[in-house]
């Protein structure tokens, strides 16, 4: 007869074989049991026919995994702890010492950063491409070419650029390119499939995706995803993926597998609320430039069309603004300290509505063509009601009309 412990252990308990429940078990493990050691020794984690080891995947992360396959239309997915380590880890998986990356002029800055520092300490150069000119892309691709990112709408500025042109470009150069698809979320169009039913089809190699943001729509979750459609891509990714020993818990690949079942409504309503907000900002006087690809206005809004339709869940939660340069860096932030709704905050995703004012100068190697001057401020558009976050909108706009007195 065991001791307590023991038993408490080889508990005699089993749940019902095949429980059957809307959302999968959640499995911990570092330690996986093997059945006898010609089994440890045969078990390959590499093709998902076994389980070896809690790093290498659980049910889980499979499960986890299939799913964002699906969301994206890929067939491999790698889970890695936030959106930034993806694009670490496809840089480091894609780029050896000799080798040059090229990066949007608006990409995510961290990744610009990631470049800058650590890529060129290891010998990798980088170049920045105008994502608004898709022949500064081609002209750029040399030899030592060996990735090129591409965004989509590009970060803070949520310019639009010519997707499918900058694809053949990579194509036609015989370069990997990876998209980082955060804000299409796999929703607004299909990264592997960019002309619906083209054959075969016009698609990026890899999709990079910041889980923090739409799919786990709670603000409250770090994850990211590499999601893509080659065997043989997957597996240098994967291989690298593993020697560097990222992986995520088991809570959190929890949390996401519960908050995607919504994610299509969350992205869709957010997107309304977003256009309301963008269109208001266009009628106002204090702005002298709204940018949201769905606007006919705002840079690159053909490309988006083409990509993305014009269908409500085709344009994301984010806006940005421009000032009248007659407001100064003081008084736009007197504006954002006045809103009460939108939350100064980093990310987006979540259900509270966010602002952050950029200085869009420091973060662009020069001040691009298609932007008036002025302070930029981005909204990432919550879940609230639309009128009273417009409502706030016009308190705090209010506010900062006061400190002209
Ligand atoms: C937030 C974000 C990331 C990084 O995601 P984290 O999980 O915060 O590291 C990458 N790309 C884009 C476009 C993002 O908005």
């Amino acid at each position: 007869m065991a001791d307590l412990t023991t038993t408490l252990i080889h508990h005699p308990y089993e749940p019902p074989a095949g429980f059957a429940a809307p959302q999968p078990g959640v499995f911990k493990a570092s330690t996986v049991f093997f059945p006898s050691v010609d089994a440890m020794r045969q078990f390959d984690w590499k093709d998902k026919t076994a389980y070896t080891y809690g790093l290498h995947g659980t049910p889980t992360t499979y499960t986890l995994e299939e799913r964002l396959c699906t969301l994206e239309g890929g067939r491999q997915c790698l889970l890695v702890p936030s959106g930034l380590a993806a694009i670490a880890t496809v840089s480091l998986a894609s780029l050896k010492s000799g080798d040059e990356v090229l990066i949007p002029d608006n990409a995510y800055g961290p990744s610009k950063a990631l470049a800058e520092v650590e890529l060129k300490a290891w010998g990798i150069t980088h170049q920045y491409f105008d994502p608004m000119d898709t022949m500064d892309l081609a002209d750029r691709i040399t030899p030592k070419t060996k990735l090129v990112w591409l965004e989509a709408a590009g970060s803070v500025t949520l310019e639009f650029p010519d997707l499918c042109e900058q694809v053949r470009v990579c194509k036609a150069a015989g370069v990997t390119c990876a998209l980082d698809n955060t804000w299409g979320a796999g929703l607004a169009f299909r990264p592997f499939d960019l002309v619906p039913g083209k054959v075969p089809a016009l698609a990026v190699d890899i999709s990079i995706h910041a889980l923090t943001k739409y799919p786990s729509g709670g603000g409250d979750v770090l994850m990211g995803s590499v999601v893509t459609a080659d065997e043989k891509l997957h597996m240098r990714l994967k291989l690298c993926h593993m020697r560097l020993g990222l992986g995520v818990g088991a809570n959190d690949a929890e949390s996401l597998l519960r908050a995607l079942p919504s994610l299509f409504l969350r992205y869709r309503a957010h997107d309304e609320a977003t256009r309301v907000l963008a269109r208001w900002a266009e009628q106002r006087s204090e702005f002298v430039q709204v940018l949201h690809p769905a606007l006919a206005a705002s840079p690159g809004h053909a490309n988006w069309r083409a990509v993305c339709g014009d269908h409500a869940g085709g344009a994301a939660g984010l806006f940005s603004v421009i000032f009248k340069s007659d407001y100064n860096q003081a008084q736009v932030d007197v504006f954002c300290n006045a809103l009460r709704l939108f939350k100064i905050g980093y990310s987006w995703g979540g259900p509270v509505s966010l602002v952050v004012p950029y200085d869009l100068a420091s973060m662009r190697s020069s001040w691009p063509k298609h932007l008036q001057p002025g302070t930029l401020v981005r909204f990432s558009v919550g879940l609230e009601t639309v009128a009273e976050l417009q409502a706030d909108l016009e308190q705090a706009l209010r506010c900062l009309v006061q400190t002209q007195g």
